[in-house]
């Protein structure tokens, strides 16, 4: 049987943890070659002392010099094959300036993107893709880029992929929606007995909907086994996880809510039907 190869399209340094952790680890477990497609530094991202890239002494450089070192730690921690860094410069979130840094992810041509990454599909040759769908999971400029190129560079090469989208569950979501809102409160309160008065936000921001309909869910793939390689990635990362709600839970509790990664399936070249529990169904 010919090698089974994995690769997914990420644009951040932590991204491949949060959305894939689980699947990385559990298919280098199971013998599949995997490879990790990193598009910007994450220069845009908190430094290490925790300051936000709009603050005076924020250093993106610095930033994505940490960041380069905490990604290759997830790496070995998920026991990724193979990494390769797209070297983009992050875009900072919707609406901020960075967008406009002519160096930025954002500014890249697609079909420029595209061709780079046509070029290591074609050399490595993945069965399964994953990638996030057209609003970036989250409207990140960098993820919907990611979006954006991968689509593209299927049309480049000599062979159709089966492609998903990570994704998330609405029904899923509702439970999320819940922990973030307790952590949120909690924090606030936290806040406030310091005297800390935290700026009311916008209402102007508009909520994006990252929540996927349960019954557009391809593939639901069982991590419990592996959710603890996926937290040590996760605190890998650790100049971005200050504010992040999993790491405060304790392992028992991270293998309860994060023991499932959920995927769209977006071709299928292998006919495939329903949800699957495998992302290699079909081939093998
Ligand atoms: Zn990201």
């Amino acid at each position: 049987m010919a090698q089974l190869t994995f690769l997914a399209v990420h644009a951040h340094p932590d991204d491949e943890a949060s959305s894939t952790g689980g699947l990385y680890r559990l298919l280098a477990n199971q013998g599949v070659r995997t490879v990790l497609v990193t598009c910007t530094n994450g220069e845009c991202g908190d430094a290490l002392d925790g300051a936000k890239p709009n603050a005076d002494h924020h250093d993106g450089d610095e930033v994505a010099k940490v960041r380069a070192k905490e990604l290759d730690q997830a790496v070995a921690v998920l026991g990724i094959n193979r990494l390769i860094r797209l070297n983009y410069r992050d875009s900072g979130m919707m609406g901020w300036p960075q967008n406009d840094d002519a160096e930025c992810f954002w500014q890249v041509p697609v079909e420029v993107g595209a061709a780079r990454l046509a070029d290591i599909l074609e050399e490595e040759r993945p069965q399964v893709i994953v990638t996030y769908n057209e609003i970036g999971f989250y409207g990140h400029p960098d993820h919907i880029q990611a979006h954006r190129i991968t689509l593209a560079a299927l049309k480049l090469i000599d062979y159709e992929p089966t492609l998903y989208f990570n994704a998330i569950p609405n029904s899923i979501m509702a439970r999320f929606r819940e922990r973030f809102e307790q952590a949120d409160r909690e924090r606030k309160e936290e806040n406030a007995a310091k005297g800390i008065v935290e700026p009311e936000e916008s209402s102007e921001q508009e909520e994006i909907d990252i929540g996927t309909p349960d019954e557009l869910i391809g593939a639901s793939i069982d991590v419990s086994d592996v959710t603890d390689a996926k937290y040590d990635a996760l605190a890998a990362h650790q100049s971005q996880m200050a504010d992040a709600f999993w790491l405060k839970m304790d392992r028992q509790e991270f293998k309860m809510v994060m023991g499932r990664e959920w995927f769209v399936r977006v071709t299928n070249p292998k006919k495939l039907d329903g949800v699957v529990e495998d992302i290699f169904a079909g081939y093998r």
